[in-house]
């Protein structure tokens, strides 16, 4: 069942995502080799708790952090540890908030400095689906217009597409309907409507889309070990526009490396 949403309820959820945002924002000062993943979650936490939210991830079915850290074959889910990030790694950094009743949700990844090209490339591109899905993401489209944007556009490129993982409606609850796949087809799917507010997050692989869960019942990773990428925004459906109610400036300012201006 869709939960439609007031402007007064899509204002607290925008609310909340300026939080969020900013607590990406903090992260982004951190990412670099030396730094262990259980810093950037302190840190996260500290400043979600700082300015009146809660971490929707922390303790949501068990989960024992305020941040999924995924580390380059880790698609998502991965817990913050004492690993400390190599020059070479990609980071994908997934956070909730939750603020005045309602969640909000967003995820960027990270390249390190000494990331390879193809591997930016995967980044790069996978950062363009996500907002090719979000221009699908209008009042009268359908959930398959946003799907097939994203997925035909990235495996063009040879990137495999994780099934097994979708975006989803966000509101009081972390994961409400509808689904958002990341493959599908145009016209199929839940019509779009006004009121619908939900989270677009693209998970695309390099290599195989398959995908395996580790033992700890929580991180997913490639079947082929091969890097992953994964770019999230909520964004709330109006009647003329479709508003990005997540950002992720504060990562992009605060972020040393300018890596989507080098890449291609
Ligand atoms: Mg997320
Ligand atoms: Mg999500």
């Amino acid at each position: 069942m869709i939960h439609y949403k007031t402007a007064d309820d899509i204002q607290v959820i925008k609310e909340g995502a300026q939080i969020l945002g900013q607590a990406h924002g903090e992260v982004a000062k951190l990412v670099k080799p030396g730094v262990k993943t259980k810093d950037l979650d302190k840190v996260a936490e500290e400043y979600i708790k700082d300015h009146g939210g809660s971490p929707s991830f922390k303790g949501y079915n068990g989960f024992p952090a305020a941040l999924c850290i995924s580390v380059n074959e880790t698609v998502v889910h991965g817990f913050p540890s004492q690993y400390e990030l190599k020059e070479t790694d990609v980071i994908s950094v997934d956070c909730g908030v939750f603020y005045k009743g309602f969640h909000s949700d967003s995820a960027y990844t990270y390249p390190l400095e000494g990331v390879s090209q193809e591997v930016l490339d995967l980044l790069d591109r996978t950062y363009d689906s996500l907002y090719l899905g979000i221009e699908q993401a209008k009042h009268g489209n359908r959930i398959g217009d946003i799907s097939f944007a994203v997925q035909s556009y990235v495996e063009q490129f040879g990137y495999g597409v994780v099934r097994e993982l979708v975006g989803h409606g966000v509101g009081k609850d972390l994961h409400e309907d509808p689904e958002v796949p990341n493959y599908g087809k145009r016209g199929r799917g839940a019509k779009i409507k006004a009121g619908m507010v939900f989270a677009i997050e693209p998970m695309i692989n390099l290599g195989t889309r398959n995908v395996v869960q580790e033992n700890d019942g929580w991180t997913i990773r490639t079947a082929d070990r091969k890097p992953s990428a994964h770019f999230e925004h909520t964004v709330a459906v109006l009647e003329d526009r479709t508003e990005v109610l997540t950002t992720h400036k504060y990562i992009e300012g605060n972020y040393k490396y300018k890596w989507r201006n080098k890449s291609r």
